[in-house]
């Protein structure tokens, strides 16, 4: 019993006292009389205080409905305004209350869709799907959100994601469903291009892949009969003073020499394959940097006298024991050298190797020659790109060098980079740990 109960209670027993009491009041004395007054104002009292609290509790009572119907409000304009099609229907799937956003998507009026099945906006061969979805969800709290086919009225279909939750009473028995329905047109469309250009790149791998494969091959092919070529005109060459007159040694020696070159492309070619079709595998072994490039130098001294080049080595290491394949590094050096003498028409090439933190190296190979304009920089290390192609083409070569060099060096877990001005030289410099980690190579 609430308060005010028990107060009025109070004042029933009271009056009644005073009834009973009317009776007999000629008979009793007067005092009496005043102690039932007073037990009356008491009660009457308690009964004004009793009011007072039930009015706060009605004041509280207002500004607690006031705040749920602001709440009720508040979610009715999300659901309003939600982006998604919103809409509450029955066990059987007929709309009862659905939002704008729900209308748009079904290009229906507001009102007019309160009442159809939902099924009739649904395209026909996924309704099977939905009738079993909606038998689904009656075990279940809500269904994962699954791909349908919407019909708007009067306009293209089109595919959206549907997520239906239940709502039940007291007893668990499903009383609503509530479904979201959600555009998804331009994610499908996103997808399909996704899936194309995926399609797209495995067949272009597998064209690189079967390119690397072919050059490989026909890299091999050539280099037998290069091999003999060269091997044979060098044994003529040997043999010139006595068995070949002069202009006959003077063409074997072309053949030689157009054959050296011709073997060096077709070695750059198979290289590049080989890297490309990852099949470069690095030989790793323990040993002295500084012996490497020092033989490396001086295998390239020749040709920098024939230009009057100053060659330079400066060694500044205080373990030179390394773990990389020597041939490759060798390889990456020799590429530097002669790339730095062939660019270079007076001054020096100087060859300098440093301890950097972290266990890791630099060599770096630096000259006075022509330097690499700006624009040509960035490009430098892509294949069969070549620099300032007048004065390139005066020098040759295939643009595969440094290709292959960064390869090489990124396979050796490192990187190459270049610092240049136009006219006032160049510096490459390759950066790699001292130790190669096995099987660590991309
Ligand atoms: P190539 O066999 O043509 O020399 P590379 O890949 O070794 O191929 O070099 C690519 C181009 O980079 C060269 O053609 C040249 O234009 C430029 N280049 C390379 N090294 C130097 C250098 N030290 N100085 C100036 N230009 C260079």
């Amino acid at each position: 019993m609430d308060i005010f109960g028990q107060k009025l209670g109070l004042v029933k027993n009271i009056s009644t006292k005073l009834e009973n009491q009317q009776a007999v009041q000629s008979a009793q004395k007067p005092e009496k009389t005043l102690e039932v007054i007073e037990e009356l104002q008491c009660a009457l009292e308690e009964l004004f205080v009793a009011e007072e609290e039930i009015k706060a509790q009605n004041e509280e009572l207002a500004i607690a409905h006031d705040q749920i119907a602001a709440e009720r409000q508040r979610y009715q304009e999300l659901f309003e305004f939600a982006p998604d099609g919103y809409l509450v229907t029955d066990p059987s799937g007929i709309v009862r209350e659905h939002n704008q956003a729900a209308a748009s998507l079904l290009n229906m009026p507001k009102s007019a869709l309160v009442g159809k099945p939902l099924a009739n906006y649904i395209a026909l061969k996924d309704r099977h799907a939905l009738r079993y979805q909606l038998n689904r969800v009656q075990e279940l709290e809500r269904l994962p959100e699954w791909e349908i086919n919407i019909c708007p009225r009067q306009s293209q279909p089109f595919a959206a994601a549907i997520t239906i939750a239940t709502v039940r009473d007291r007893q668990g028995k499903v009383t609503d469903l509530r479904c979201m329905i959600r555009d998804i047109t331009a994610r499908k469309q996103a997808e399909e291009k996704l899936q194309k250009i995926q399609v797209q790149n495995l067949q272009l791998q597998e064209s690189a892949k079967l390119k690397s494969h072919f050059l490989a091959i026909m890299s091999h092919e050539l280099r037998s009969p290069m091999n003999a070529i060269i091997g044979f005109s060098q044994i003529l060459l040997r043999q010139a003073p006595p068995n070949l007159a002069s202009n006959q040694a003077n063409m074997v020696e072309r053949i030689f020499s157009n054959g050296k070159h011709l073997l060096k492309l077709i070695d750059e070619i198979l290289d590049f394959a080989r890297i490309e079709a990852g099949r470069m595998e690095l030989k790793l072994a323990e040993f002295n940097l500084v012996q490497l490039v020092k033989e490396t130098v001086e295998e390239s001294r020749s040709l920098a006298e024939q230009k009057n080049l100053v060659l330079e080595v400066e060694l500044n290491l205080t373990n030179p024991n390394i773990v990389n394949d020597s041939d490759r590094l060798r390889q990456v050096l020799i590429n530097l050298i002669s790339n730095a003498i062939k660019f270079t028409g007076e001054g020096k090439v100087a060859v300098t190797v440093e301890e950097l933190w972290s266990d890791r190296l630099a060599i770096a190979v630096k000259d006075t020659g022509i330097g690499i304009a700006e624009a040509d920089i960035e490009h430098i290390f892509d294949e069969f790109r070549q620099a300032n192609q007048t004065i390139t083409r005066q020098h040759g070569g295939t643009g595969l060098g440094l290709a292959i060099c960064d390869r090489l060096v990124r396979l050796m877990q490192g990187k190459i980079d270049v610092e240049s001005k136009l006219g006032e030289g160049s510096t490459f410099t390759i950066e790699i740990p001292r130790r190669v980690e096995v099987g660590n190579n991309n």
